[in-house]
């Protein structure tokens, strides 16, 4: 392809992922599906990839997530919030372990598969022991002031065993059977339901009056440590196991995987199994284990280098809503 004809089609694609971006993440109302996103997005690393001074700061490429609402005070995060790397086959997470390992000049690296829970990135932080603060990721540097909404998941401890400043990460989400609930009665009240749970969660978390974010069942899983100046963990398993003593909901299914190919297996029972949950996920995450590794791998301005998503296909995420109306 010569430059300018990607210069034009550059473009048109930014164009069209920035609109994308400002229905998902600012509005909670996607307009195409996950899959088809993914896969403009995926064409534009390509173009970049083949024209990399066509590249620029702003490019969708080089963001992480919208902008946040002014209607929520904001908050800094001290450290930034970032997305994923995917990986969409078998081909692509084989191609994330050769990086890793040549980043690291290792034979063999450990890494932590998770759900990858479709849900909204939050961070909670505690002083002295005590919850003080919830935020949304927004755009990976500011988010928004979310405290009195998150407050009202049940599963948040307000205090906890560790008095130094601490933050930890996760992933607020609406179950499907709340989900449902909250469709069904939108439905008879003549509104438009939410896309899926996702935005849905993202919505009642984004709402002005906490009633609401009460009122929709909401649920969350922490799966990481941010800002913790005292930190002692030499490893993300580590961290697992330390939220889960001090109280926080993990998520019980992450597995440890000595090399690349137990990975691909993970992925591929959970392909089989995903099914059968009663909350939505998206994929697999899969993280380097030693905190050491992650350190010296580092990161692109929007995501990890020790990290990747690998994406489920779409069309199995209809079958299975399919399935679980049904079965309410
Ligand atoms: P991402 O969803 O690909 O991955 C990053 C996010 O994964 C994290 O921020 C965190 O929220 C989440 N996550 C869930 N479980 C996790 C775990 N166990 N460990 C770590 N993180 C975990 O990246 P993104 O930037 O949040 O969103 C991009 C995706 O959003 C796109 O790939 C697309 O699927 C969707 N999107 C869709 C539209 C649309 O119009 N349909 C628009 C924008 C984005």
């Amino acid at each position: 392809m010569n430059r300018d004809v990607a210069k034009k089609q550059i473009e048109e694609l930014r164009n069209e992922i920035n609109t994308y971006n400002h229905e998902y993440y600012v509005e909670d109302r996607p307009s195409i599906s996950d899959y088809d996103y993914d896969q403009k997005l995926k064409k534009l690393i390509e173009l970049e990839q083949q024209f990399p001074d066509l590249i620029t700061t702003n490019s969708p490429t080089q963001r992480v997530g919208g902008e946040p609402l002014d209607a929520f005070k904001k908050v800094e995060h001290a450290v930034p919030m970032l997305s994923l790397g995917n990986a969409f086959n078998e081909a692509d997470l084989r191609d994330f372990d050769r990086r890793v390992r040549e980043g690291l000049k290792e034979d063999q690296v450990t890494y932590v598969c998770e759900l990858k829970i479709d849900g909204l990135a939050v961070s909670l932080s505690y002083e002295q022991g005590v919850f003080v603060r919830g935020a949304t990721r927004g755009d990976g540097t500011i988010g928004e002031d979310i405290t009195k909404n998150i407050k009202t998941i049940r599963s948040i401890p307000l205090t906890i065993d560790q008095k130094e400043a601490f933050e930890v990460r996760g992933e607020a989400f609406m179950p499907h059977k709340s989900f449902l609930a909250l469709n069904k009665k939108k439905e008879e009240n003549g509104e438009e339901p939410f896309a899926n749970p996702r935005n849905a969660a993202a919505g009642s978390l984004r709402q002005l009056d906490p009633k609401i974010a009460a009122s929709r069942n909401l649920d969350i899983f922490l799966y990481g440590v941010g800002k913790w100046e005292a930190r002692t963990l030499s490893a993300h398993s580590e961290s697992l196991e330390y939220l889960k003593q001090l109280g926080f909901k993990t998520n019980p299914e992450w597995k440890k995987c000595t090399n690349i190919e137990e990975v691909i297996d993970y992925v591929q029972e959970w392909v089989e199994k995903r099914p059968h949950l009663t909350y939505e996920i998206d994929g697999i995450v899969i993280k380097v284990d030693r905190l050491d590794h992650q350190k010296k791998l580092g990161f692109t301005a929007k995501s990890p280098r020790w990290a990747t998503a690998y994406k489920f296909p779409a069309e199995e995420a209809t079958t299975k809503l399919i399935d679980i109306e049904l079965s309410v």
